[in-house]
């Protein structure tokens, strides 16, 4: 099992990821995308992992650029 920091538990926790639908705004769109989000396992806040961030910044993007063709 994967372990990350919590700053809430301050402690590295188990976490689990799920997929969330999130809405955001880039330039001049209004839109949503499927963004993965790390959970803490012992308190339910959300965690911060770089990778995953990456992941989800090219997500929206991507997103991005199919909406503007
Ligand atoms: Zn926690």
């Amino acid at each position: 099992m994967m372990k990350e920091y919590c700053y809430n538990c301050d402690a590295d926790v188990e976490y689990s990821i799920k997929e969330v639908m999130i809405e955001t705004d880039m330039k001049d769109a209004v839109f949503s995308y499927l963004a993965r989000i790390a959970y803490c396992n012992d308190c339910g806040e959300e965690i911060y992992i770089a990778g995953l961030s990456d992941e989800n910044i090219k997500t929206a993007n991507k997103v991005y650029r199919e909406l503007k063709g």
